[in-house]
């Protein structure tokens, strides 16, 4: 099963408690106004790899030692059979190695949609935060870039470990970016607050670095 993938990372630990593999799908039908991730909304064959090649990847790069696995995007749901056959794969390979990892996963639709459509998908997660970004909503809480968007827990290891990150409010400790240089290419991974990633951009020129393409600009 082919997956597309626009970058995967480890040890990420801005997006879910504690060390995770961060996974980002590539391709996203939603587009919300303001998206920091407009690098993640085209489809591109280019970037498509088969899931066990993913997955050998998780294994080499995070062993034995990381808490989760966070899927985010582009949107995971708008590719539902390789989403679901990774979440097999991880979910093999936690039983397989008696590893207790959790599974968090983001997406762009309404949580209803989700239930509706896609109702097996979630019963592999054990955390969900849904709900399109809305621009014109402050960033309130914990993992969340808007304050629309909830956080779900959906299993009961998914209880056990976010019941307590539920209404947890963002604050400094919480506001934080991870950035990765790889090549020429720089990453920032995290929720951004408003107007951060134009601040980042004003305060780098200033100091006689200028990016030639940027993710949250069209
Ligand atoms: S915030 Fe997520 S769902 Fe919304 S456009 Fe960006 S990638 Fe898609």
């Amino acid at each position: 099963m082919k997956i597309g993938i626009n970058k995967a990372h480890f040890p990420v630990t801005v997006l879910g408690p504690g060390r995770r593999i961060g996974i980002w799908l590539q391709g996203c039908s939603i587009r919300c106004k303001g998206c920091v991730s407009q690098d993640t909304w085209e489809r591109d064959p280019g970037r498509e790899m088969s899931v066990a090649q993913l997955m050998s990847w998780c294994r080499r790069v995070a062993g034995t030692d990381f808490f989760g696995v966070t899927i985010s995007g582009g949107e995971p749901f708008d590719q539902p059979k390789a989403l679901g056959a990774l979440l097999d794969a991880l979910d093999q390979w936690r039983e397989s190695a008696g590893l207790d990892f959790d599974i968090l996963c983001y997406s762009g639709y309404p949580l209803a949609t989700l239930e509706k459509r896609h109702s097996r998908l979630l019963q592999k997660l054990d955390a969900l935060i849904p709900e399109p970004y809305v621009d014109a909503l402050p960033l309130t809480h914990r993992w969340r870039g808007s304050a629309n968007q909830s956080l779900v827990t959906l299993s009961g290891r998914g209880r056990a470990r976010y019941a307590g990150f539920v209404d947890a409010p963002a604050d400094a400790s919480t506001k934080c970016l991870q950035t990765m240089v790889d090549g020429d290419r720089v990453w920032y991974v995290g929720i951004p607050g408003r107007g951060d990633m134009p601040a980042l951009e004003a305060a780098c020129a200033e100091r006689g670095v200028r990016f030639d393409d940027v993710s949250w600009r069209s």
